[in-house]
């Protein structure tokens, strides 16, 4: 039984992934998950992930699977996720996908639209040092990029063989970019 709506924002650093998820799920009334965001929330707090996970994020490096996983897992189990869900940041990597994959099929409720921004690279790295976050620096943005083509380029061709691959032009105002996604998951 498929009824809710399950969104991958795939997509750069940069892209302006979580700005669009944002906004998406607000239109949608869905909640937004962001794994970034909650690694960042767990730091802040020092809790045993937060310890875990901050050298990692500090480098730019992905944090390991077995941190994430359970973590995804319980938050997908959550009562406002019950009719859909906009991931951001999530999958990263190859296992990441096919732990969701897997994930959804025990859940049976979700048809999953994966959903690429593409901006050029000159672009992001603009965006990223205006946007100043810890991990912002060029350091750790070049890293991350790179990451980003070492691993999760992968997922795209992995949503996209299944013919669940949508591509969008990121490099436009927010509001048409927005517009556009409205049009890609209605
Ligand atoms: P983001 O806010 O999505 O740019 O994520 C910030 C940082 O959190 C990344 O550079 C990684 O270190 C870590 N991170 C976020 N999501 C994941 C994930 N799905 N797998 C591994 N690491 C992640």
């Amino acid at each position: 039984m498929n009824t809710g709506k399950g969104l991958i924002f795939l997509g750069p650093p940069g892209s302006g992934k979580g700005t669009q998820a944002q906004e998406l799920s607000k239109e949608l009334n869905i909640p937004h998950i962001s794994t970034g965001e909650m690694l960042r929330e767990a730091i802040a707090k020092q809790t045993a992930l937060g310890q875990k996970a901050q050298a990692y994020v500090d480098k730019g490096e992905l944090v390991p699977d077995e941190l994430l996983l359970g973590l995804i897992e319980e938050r997908l189990n959550e009562e406002d996720a019950e009719n859909g869900w906009i991931l951001d940041g999530f999958p990263r990597n190859v296992p990441q996908a096919e732990f969701l994959d897997q994930l959804l099929q025990k859940l049976d409720k979700f048809s999953e639209q994966a959903i690429n921004l593409e901006v050029p690279d000159e672009v992001i790295i603009d965006r990223l040092l205006l946007r100043g976050r810890k991990d912002d620096n060029e350091a750790t943005i070049r890293r991350r990029l790179e990451v980003y083509r070492e691993k999760t380029q992968p997922v795209l061709d992995y949503y996209r063989q299944q013919d669940r691959l949508s591509s969008v032009d990121g490099n436009r105002k927010l509001q048409e970019v927005t517009k556009t996604l409205k049009t890609v998951v209605a």
